[in-house]
């Protein structure tokens, strides 16, 4: 089943937890979830978008039974009410930040009005939905470097570490940080390309593999730096079996 839920973000900080957890423990409601679900969230107002997918992965879990993450919910009387009711686990698959799945796009594709509760999405709309998904953040993270990181014992940490470099509202909060220039070769794609190469950058993930443990929390600004393609490959590859720093790669260009 295909589910699509709404997210009021003056109620609960969506962004932050996910980033944080890399799941959210859901209030379930009358809902009828199944293991295996495919959950959309749709952001209310002021961001009206849809921006999570997610996968359900338990339900029928009682306040005593998942994780405490008081820290991220804005109205705290909510918080408390919340924890009577059932919960349903929902890891993120991908998160976008598209244009295209902002509400008079999903509109023109089948959705009536903004989500409320929670709604079973038709083939069409899904179709359109997951279409945003897989493309959205495709020009930032070519393929090539998506699966060059060779298969290694922290292979599962590095999936999840480059997470954050497709993330586009991790993206949006580095470059707001440092600019849209390579912080290793100081390329421009807007100086070389101009209106074409506008707002283009990848952005990497820094934090050594090792350091990632299962309450690993983001810092936008130091953990991910602004880096452009050729770069950006280069820090994906070994030289006799390590990654390059940072500054090595920059003292071996200088
Ligand atoms: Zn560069
Ligand atoms: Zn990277």
């Amino acid at each position: 089943m295909i589910w699509l839920i709404s997210a009021n973000g003056k109620m609960y900080d969506h962004a932050g937890s996910f980033a944080h957890y890399g799941s959210i423990d859901w209030r379930q409601g009358n809902s009828k979830y199944s293991i295996g679900d495919i959950v959309y969230i749709y952001c209310t107002s002021p961001i009206q978008r849809v921006r999570y997918k997610c996968r359900v992965t338990a339900i029928d879990k009682n306040s005593s039974e998942i994780r405490d993450d008081k820290d991220y919910w804005i109205n705290k009387e909510e918080y408390e009410k919340s924890l009577d009711g059932k919960f349903l686990n929902l890891e993120l698959i991908e998160e976008v930040d598209s244009e295209k799945l902002s509400l008079p796009f999903l509109q023109e594709h089948g959705l009536k009005a903004a989500p409320q509760g929670p709604i079973k999405v038709n083939e069409a709309l899904e179709s359109y939905i997951s279409s945003i998904f897989s493309t959205a953040n495709d020009e930032f993270f070519p393929e090539t470097i998506e699966s060059s990181p060779e298969i290694f014992e922290g292979i599962k940490k590095q999936v999840s570490v480059n997470k954050y470099e497709r993330s586009s509202i991790a993206r949006a909060k580095c470059i707001e940080a440092h600019g849209h220039s390579c912080k290793i070769c100081n390329f421009s794609f807007e100086e070389i390309y101009g209106e074409l190469g506008k707002d283009f950058i990848h952005v990497h993930h820094i934090t050594p593999i090792h350091s990632i443990g299962k309450n690993y929390k983001i810092d936008y600004v130091n953990d991910l730096i602004p880096v452009c393609t050729n770069c950006h490959a280069m820090l994906h590859r070994q030289i006799n079996g390590k990654y390059l720093t940072i500054q090595e790669l920059i003292k071996l260009i200088s």
